[in-house]
């Protein structure tokens, strides 16, 4: 259950007050920015572990059309220690669409009395004293716990305190165009396996069926998902300003794509791609169901300071063509509150984080460095293109 209002505002300090004030608490609490995957992960190992969370997240938009990712088996159980439950709260493994995981993470983190959500909040700032670490939210609250986690994604804030020297993720060169349609709605007949990897020219489509809303998995029942590599659209995402001075700034809504580009999409998609895949593209563009997001990459040189940590794409951002971002967000909500659970004397936040980087740290970076040789493969002049 989402808490009373009054438990959310708790560590809730007046705009006036100075965010240095001491704010000892018992039992110990977390302040999480980003309600995404990653955040939503880390709520619920650290409340597992006796924490009490608070969640803040700027947006109460949810959906990220045709991404898909692979469910590890019994990822809930793991996160919060007890046995998952079953039917619509559950999280199904396997290859699952963006939106179901997150509604089911959704879920389970409103179930969990020891975390409290507040949207939209926008946090602007963050910072740490000795005795506790906060947050500054753009009305000017400081939200103070005796850790910050930084969930907040690939233009993290948060990663502005932990590495003040490199807080950007800079833009790869190219963009990924995301649709999902039921393959009920297609024509075609089905792919002969549930995954495809076509390469054409200078473009790549990474296509996939997955489970159908109702989590049916029989053909014709599924839906199907695309994911459209594509360095050639650069000029449209510097002018639109999703690309401001190679740093990604927003995805490209299906009302920010030009006509013209969508034209152009369809007749390339007509060109290139086989069917049941290019019926797909095709009825996305039509039905004008398109995103576009711009890729960018993040090596970390730390993911922690003090009472402050990252995790998630905010921690280390790679190429979505690893297709392991899920799984290493999931690796670091469960690293983290062992690295917290760990800490036996229950006051030592500072080493904890500690060893949660020295834990995630080195596997976060290999599997950014994965994912630049496809990037390179695809844009080798990089965002200079
Ligand atoms: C197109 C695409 C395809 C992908 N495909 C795969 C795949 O196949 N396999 C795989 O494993 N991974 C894939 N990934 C990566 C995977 O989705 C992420 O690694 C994973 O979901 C973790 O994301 P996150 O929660 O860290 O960040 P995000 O999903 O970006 O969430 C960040 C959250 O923080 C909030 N936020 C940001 N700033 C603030 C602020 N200042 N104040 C408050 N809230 C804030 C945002 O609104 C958002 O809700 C893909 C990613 C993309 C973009």
């Amino acid at each position: 259950m989402v808490a009373s209002l009054s438990h959310q505002l708790s560590g809730v300090r007046s705009v006036t007050e100075d965010c240095h004030t001491s704010h000892p608490s018992n039992p110990r609490s977390a302040v999480v920015v980003g309600a995404s995957l990653a955040g939503l992960m880390s709520a619920l190992t650290l409340a597992r572990v006796g924490l009490q969370v608070t969640m803040l997240e700027r947006s109460t938009r949810k959906s990220r059309a045709g991404a898909a990712l692979p469910v590890m088996h019994g990822l809930l159980e793991q996160l919060t220690g007890r046995s998952a439950p079953t039917g619509a709260n559950a999280v199904p493994s396997g290859a699952q669409a963006w939106s179901d995981v997150h509604a089911a993470l959704r879920s389970a983190a409103q179930a969990e009395t020891r975390i409290s959500m507040r949207a939209p909040v926008r946090v602007t700032d963050s910072g740490q004293d000795h005795e506790s670490a906060w947050v500054v939210t753009d009305d000017g609250e400081c939200v103070h716990a005796d850790l910050v986690v930084g969930a907040d994604g690939h233009g993290s804030v948060v990663r502005r305190h932990v590495v003040p020297e490199a807080p950007e993720a800079h833009f790869s060169g190219y963009v990924i165009w995301l649709g999902l349609v039921d393959e009920c709605d297609l024509q075609s007949p089905p792919w002969p396996s549930d995954l495809a990897i076509l390469y054409e020219g200078d473009y790549c489509l990474n296509a996939y069926y997955l489970p159908g809303a109702d989590g049916s998995t029989a053909p014709g029942q599924r839906r199907v998902g695309w994911g459209w590599y594509d360095a050639g659209r650069n000029d449209l995402l510097r002018a639109s300003g999703a690309v401001i001075d190679d740093v990604v700034r927003r995805t490209l809504r299906a009302g920010d794509i030009p006509a013209r580009t969508f034209e152009e999409l369809a007749e390339e998609a007509q060109q290139m791609w086989p069917d049941p895949w290019r019926e797909a593209i095709r009825l996305c563009i039509r039905r004008g169901e398109v995103i576009g997001t711009p890729i960018g990459e993040y090596l970390p040189p730390r993911i922690a300071s003090g009472r402050v940590c990252l995790v998630g794409d905010a921690a280390h951002l790679p190429s979505p063509m690893t297709g392991s971002g899920f799984s290493a967000s999931a690796q670091d909500a469960l690293a983290l509150a062992e690295a917290i659970d760990g800490d036996r004397s229950r006051n030592d936040v500072l080493g904890a984080l500690r060893r949660y980087e020295a834990t995630r740290l080195a596997p976060s970076r290999q599997l950014v460095q994965s994912g630049r040789q496809f990037s390179l493969s695809i844009a080798p002049r990089g965002a200079a293109q």
